[in-house]
């Protein structure tokens, strides 16, 4: 046996945390680190978030789970707050984000074959998508590297080339039922969606007949200093899959439905065990009560432009280190011209967290609750990190 009685799934940072506060993470040793990759744009409140830690510990008092057998009040509550701050009629809850995919996947098929089109089951998807790790979800995110070994690729899902609008056109056949698109790419490098892009697929997806699925697993809940991605574009779905940030470290996720696209999904045919349970529901509707709150979107929104420009300044400064920075309010990326890999472990010298992505890309996602004083600390950190980096490639 090696190392732990682990599956060797992860390549783990030799890093062991014990507690957090709002942006910091405190290891073992009592070292503080700053947290910009916030758990994978799922700490949307930072750590310790005392409505998060009430809320939850609250409810744990009452109630941890009774199953979807009987009505749960938090999960109508936050359906309904969902529904009223969105494009969408209904919500499934899931727990996860690559659930809250099959669930719009499901949905979808459904829709069309309760329409009158049962042989309307193709997605399609888009290069460098990132949807979860189901059979269903690594078929949908097309990627080799986690398509391998696993057998057959699930049936129903055809890949285009990312913005490639002509080989989009031509993917669509009789039995295409939706095409599925992250606002803006999270794994896949930070891409944001262009306004002209999405408003084209709602109208090919309205003149074919098929749903428009958005997966905002990573870019919503505030992240981009809207409620959703897709406000920024104004093109709203028919379909949504959310997740990691409104949980804010809770496990939960859920599918967003026009009445029309749910109209399959009736008595019997979808079902979860935990998704929606009491605990996650109190969690959600307390991280809604702060991301709702007058003026906390305004302020992501400003905060992430404060980032940005600090970040655009340190590629000008840098340009042997960053080749570009890109993303959407606090969903930012910079393009490396050194392996990301490195780029990283340099910033985690400085003890500033940030995650890889795909196309050499490093993602800074901190918390919304970051503060201006944070953002400066981390723009000396990432600045301390280039100057080494650039002395090292000059060497
Ligand atoms: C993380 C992620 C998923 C998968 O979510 P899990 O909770 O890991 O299943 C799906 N889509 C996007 C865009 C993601 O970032």
């Amino acid at each position: 046996m090696s190392g732990s009685a682990l599956f060797e799934t992860f390549a783990r940072a030799p890093l062991s945390f014990e507690r957090g506060e709002g942006c910091w993470l405190i290891d073992e040793r009592g070292q503080r680190y700053l947290d910009f990759a916030g758990g994978i744009a799922v700490n949307s409140l930072g750590h310790s978030h005392p409505a998060l830690v009430s809320a939850l510990t609250e409810q744990a008092q009452k109630l941890w789970h009774v199953s979807n057998l009987y009505e749960i009040p938090g999960q109508r509550r936050l359906a309904e707050r969902l529904v009223a701050n969105s494009f969408a009629d209904k919500v499934f809850f899931t727990n996860s984000g690559a659930e809250a995919l099959e669930c719009a996947i499901k949905t979808a098929r459904r829709y069309q074959y309760v329409s009158g089109h049962p042989e309307r089951f193709r997605t399609i998807t888009f290069e460098g998508a990132f949807h979860g790790r189901t059979l269903a979800t690594i078929a949908a995110g097309g990627q080799a590297k986690y398509l391998e070994g696993f057998g057959p690729k699930v049936d129903g899902f055809d890949q285009v080339p990312f913005g490639d609008m002509e080989a989009l056109e031509k993917a669509i056949g009789p039995e295409t039922a939706a095409i599925l698109i992250e606002p803006v790419q999270g794994e896949g490098g930070v891409r944001e969606v262009p306004t002209a892009m999405l408003k084209r697929l709602r109208e090919l997806c309205d003149q074919h007949g098929l749903l428009l699925v958005y997966d905002e697993v990573q870019c919503g809940i505030g992240r981009t200093g809207k409620l959703f991605a897709y406000e920024r574009a104004g093109v709203a779905p028919d379909l949504m899959a959310i997740a990691k940030g409104i949980g804010g470290g809770f496990p939960m996720g859920a599918c967003l439905a026009t009445d029309d696209a749910a109209s399959g999904m009736t008595p019997g045919v979808h079902g979860t065990t935990f998704g929606g349970n009491p605990l996650a529901m109190a969690v959600g509707n307390a991280v809604l009560d702060v991301v709702l709150a007058d003026g906390f979107l305004d302020e992501v929104a400003r905060k992430a432009l404060l980032f940005k420009q600090g970040l655009a300044g340190l590629a000008d400064e840098f340009p042997e280190v960053i080749e570009e920075v890109r993303g959407a309010g606090l969903l930012l990326g910079i393009k490396c011209r050194q392996p990301n890999a490195k780029v990283s472990a340099a910033l985690r010298d400085e003890k500033l967290l940030t995650v890889p992505a795909g196309d050499n890309v490093v993602r800074l996602l901190p918390p919304l609750i970051v503060g201006d004083e944070e953002i400066r600390d981390a723009l000396g950190r990432i600045r301390a990190a280039a100057a080494r980096l650039s002395t090292s490639a000059a060497a």
